[in-house]
């Protein structure tokens, strides 16, 4: 597994499924992990960069509620993790309906470990990561939170302003939260010069992503379609119809 710091002690890695984002912010010798990912050997790979780097893992965040963002490996440690309040609620109250996602073969260690996480109160991370404010909104999922990393210029978006994924308001079909998502996000992707998505690549254009999911959204509500590439991608012709349906009053 290969780590690419996209900013001055921000590093991310790629999952080989799903394109699935982990990203490992440095202070020190300490490391913040946000939605460590995914599948069990890719995790020891994780925790054997972090061994390599003699980094030692002093608190975790995920971004929402969905189970590739709540993952954990005994070998991080018993840091703290966080998430917004609703997420936290989810983790417990979807717990098994989270599991069932995860599908079968998983270690019983790691198991253990899934979606345990604290609420994070106020706007900010505890120290000492009060660098990370979270910008919490209900697009793609209820209380879905992206850091924002002032200092390092840096906006860790979760599963929104992908390059691969189409904007996904699903789960409840929310479209109206989505949009409101959009422009909550919109000042941090003005400031922000490396925009990292849970799903997809990390960019230096972080608002020709806003821009294109805001075309996307718009050319369905306007005209039922979209000519946007990422239609193209695995799973996204099927979520492009749900959008559509959902557009049209059918769901
Ligand atoms: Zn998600």
């Amino acid at each position: 597994m290969t780590a690419v710091e996209v900013a001055g002690g921000v590093s991310v890695t790629t999952s080989a499924t799903d394109t699935t984002t982990s990203t490992i912010i440095v202070r020190g010798s300490e490391a913040l992990l946000v939605d460590p990912a995914w599948v069990p050997t890719e995790l020891e790979a994780l925790a054997d960069l972090l061994d390599a780097r003699s980094l030692t893992v002093s608190a975790g965040f995920s971004t929402h509620a969905h189970h590739d963002h709540l993952l954990w490996h005994p070998r991080f440690g018993a840091a703290p993790r966080w998430a917004s309040r609703r997420t936290a609620e989810l983790a417990v109250s979807e717990r098994a309906a989270l599991l069932e996602h995860m599908g079968p073969g998983w270690p019983a260690d790691l198991l253990a470990l899934f979606a345990q996480v604290d609420v994070v109160d106020g706007g900010v991370l505890p120290d000492p990561w009060g660098e990370a404010e979270l910008v919490v909104h209900d697009g793609h999922a209820p209380g879905h939170s992206a850091l924002w990393l002032p200092k390092r210029g840096v906006l860790l978006a979760g599963d929104m302003l992908s390059d691969v994924e189409l904007p996904l308001p699903f789960w409840p079909d929310d479209l109206p939260a989505y949009i409101a998502a959009l422009d909550a996000l919109a000042p941090y992707v003005a400031r922000a010069e490396v925009l990292v998505p849970g799903h997809g690549h990390p960019t230096r254009d972080p608002v020709a992503r806003l821009d294109a999911d805001r075309r996307y959204l718009a050319d369905v509500l306007t005209r039922g379609d979209s000519d946007d590439a990422r239609i193209g991608n695995p799973y996204m012709a099927e979520n492009h119809a749900h959008l559509q349906r959902l557009v049209r009053g059918e769901r």
